[in-house]
């Protein structure tokens, strides 16, 4: 359904790398509600994807910004000045680390990715929260992109999950500066969704699929979803909300362990013995003996094996 709701509304998004980018999601969505917007691309080679996808949804204003660097940040807000001189809204879905250090142990960081990490991914929302909102005398809306594992601990999101509790706490401390400006600032928390940014992670699919068998919802999220939040968040909708980190995950972050029929099944096949060759042959032996009845049981059971460690 379309709605004038962004009509009017001038909004900067940046964190686009292509078509799967959940930036262009939320993008796509603000456009067919009314937005007219700008777009940052970091460096030229995906500035070459971005400009094509601006276009496509009518949008001609496009801006290289590297966010490791300031100056580019600054040469950024400067040109938005000069040709809009005003915003509503800004979308930041950034984040970068290592992704030598996106496995493996925490304990492990170095101390020069821990920095990086924590200035491209944490701290540039701050210093492009804090230029938007001098664009923003009528008021506005300040929206990033969480996960999951700034709460509770992801296998291998390590050092991320440490900046996005960072960045979730600087949302709040945002949301209180700039609230007397009648200027909101809230995070959307997105379940795994398959992006560049997604598979940097080790081992990324595995648990993009628990995540999907195991939310409430039985599915995984998609840019479509998170876009149809942030159109909630960064509009008239949403005006009383402030401060606060939205979950857009069907419901995976209300569960701490894997549905019944999840534990029954995995349960049925360590009671059926020991099996030689891991946790699949496992299963299937399982299956053989009538002991896992259904398809989606023992995929289940494969994934409450994958991740707790297979027995025998
Ligand atoms: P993506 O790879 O499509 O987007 C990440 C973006 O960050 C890219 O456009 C990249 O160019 C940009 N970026 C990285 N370093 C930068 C720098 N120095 N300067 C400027 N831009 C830089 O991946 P995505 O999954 O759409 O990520 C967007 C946001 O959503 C990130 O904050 C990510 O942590 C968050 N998020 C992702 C998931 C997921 O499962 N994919 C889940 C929850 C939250």
């Amino acid at each position: 359904m379309m709605t004038q709701l962004m009509q009017g509304k001038r909004g900067l998004i940046m964190g686009v790398a292509n078509d799967h980018s959940i930036a262009w999601g939320i993008a796509k969505t603000l456009s067919q509600h009314g937005a007219t917007l700008a777009f940052t691309y970091q460096g030229e080679a995906i500035g070459k994807r971005v400009k094509p996808l601006a276009r496509s949804i009518g949008a001609n204003l496009t801006f290289a910004c590297d966010v490791e660097d300031l100056d580019s940040v600054d040469r950024l807000f400067a040109a938005l000045a000069e040709t809009w001189g005003s915003l509503d809204f800004l979308v930041h879905a950034i984040a970068f680390s290592d992704r030598g250090e996106l496995k493996g142990r925490y304990a492990d960081t170095s101390r020069a990715n821990f920095v990086r990490t924590m200035v491209i991914s944490c701290f540039s929302f701050t210093e492009v929260a804090k230029r938007s909102a001098a664009l923003m005398s009528g008021g506005g809306s300040l929206l990033t992109l969480t996960y999951g594992g700034s709460t509770r601990v992801m296998p291998n999101y390590n050092v991320m999950g440490v900046a996005k509790a960072a960045l979730e706490a600087s949302v709040r401390y945002l949301a209180a500066d700039f609230g007397p400006n009648r200027i909101r600032v809230n995070a959307i928390s997105a379940g795994a969704i398959r992006t560049l940014a997604g598979a940097g992670i080790a081992d990324a699919r595995l648990m993009l699929t628990f995540e999907q068998r195991h939310a409430p919802l039985r599915r995984g999220v998609t840019i479509e979803d998170v876009g149809g939040a942030a159109l909630y968040l960064l509009s008239d909708l949403s005006t009383g909300v402030t401060g606060d980190i939205h979950y857009v995950d069907c419901g995976y972050h209300i569960i701490s362990m894997p549905h019944l029929s999840a534990l029954k099944a995995a349960e049925d096949v360590n009671s059926a013995g020991p099996e030689p060759g891991g946790g699949v042959v496992h299963v299937l032996g399982g299956l053989e003996r009538g002991k896992v009845r259904h398809r989606d049981d023992m995929i289940a059971a494969i994934h409450v094996m994958n991740v707790a460690g297979h027995p025998g």
